[in-house]
């Protein structure tokens, strides 16, 4: 296929075709296998009708940036396919007042940030769940007032939040600034690079007995995933080019 058809007429499915091509090429001109790379459907501001779409296209994760709009949907979609078949990650921005249904409904969080809101989940996650499986986001492009922490600060939040019970720190989630797409290959892969660099100097410092669950780097979206896979994504979060644009909030 020489066009990628992201148009708002074609359907999940035909988007998700395209999508998997491109992927597959990424992966093999990185070398890696195409299923160590887990594809995130950002379903937020979606009904529950496109998510259910994208499931039967055959996708198990879902991310959500809104924690009401999230449990919504977590609870359509239990009615329709049963509790356990879809991996629920909350995306957005954590505000303390929303850690509770996060914690009691999402299996991954890829937004903490301070080590209060990660106090929290750990607090709220309800016993007979599995650990709460987090990533740290991180400020790479230093964004003033945007989220994530530091850099500079990353390392010491790792190892207090990899020190509470009821979370397995999994590893780190960015969104870096956009980059003119006119640049080239490697001024576009940058901050990818840079959160590669950041995530092995992480696993470094952590407990030996921590490191191997310390496996993920989130980042890439639709503009920019072929590069994030580049330099080692191992989940991709793509919205708007699996479910057309997104819908008014
Ligand atoms: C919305 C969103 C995405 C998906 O963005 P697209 O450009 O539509 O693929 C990914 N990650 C986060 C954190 C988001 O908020």
């Amino acid at each position: 296929m020489s066009n990628t058809d992201f148009s708002s007429t074609s359907t999940v499915q035909t988007r998700l075709t395209a999508l998997q091509q491109l992927i597959q090429r990424a992966c093999e001109n990185a070398a890696k296998p195409v299923d160590s790379l887990t594809f995130l459907a950002v379903s937020k501001t979606q009904s529950v009708h496109s998510v259910h779409e994208a499931y039967q296209a055959g996708l198990r994760d879902f991310g959500e940036n809104y924690a009401q709009e999230g449990v919504d949907k977590i609870i359509a979609m239990q009615q329709l396919v049963g509790s356990n078949s879809i991996n629920w990650h909350f995306i957005g921005p954590l505000q303390s007042n929303k850690t509770r249904l996060v914690a009691e409904y999402f299996a991954w969080v890829h937004s903490v940030e301070r080590f209060k809101i990660a106090q929290r989940l750990a607090e709220q996650r309800p016993a007979h769940l599995p650990d709460l499986n987090v990533c740290i986001q991180v400020n790479i492009s230093h964004e003033a007032n945007k989220s994530g922490c530091l850099p500079d600060e990353l390392i010491a939040l790792a190892l207090h939040i990899n020190a509470l019970p009821r979370l397995k720190l999994r590893g780190l989630m960015a969104i870096p600034a956009p980059i003119d797409p006119l640049a080239d290959d490697a001024a576009q892969r940058e901050p990818f690079v840079a959160m590669k660099n950041w995530y092995d100097r992480v696993k470094a410092a952590l407990p030996l007995a921590s490191q191997s669950q310390f496996d993920t780097l989130s980042m890439g979206m639709s503009n920019d995933f072929p590069h994030a896979i580049a330099a080692g994504a191992t989940i991709i979060r793509i919205g708007s080019a699996l479910f057309g644009a997104r819908n008014p909030i």
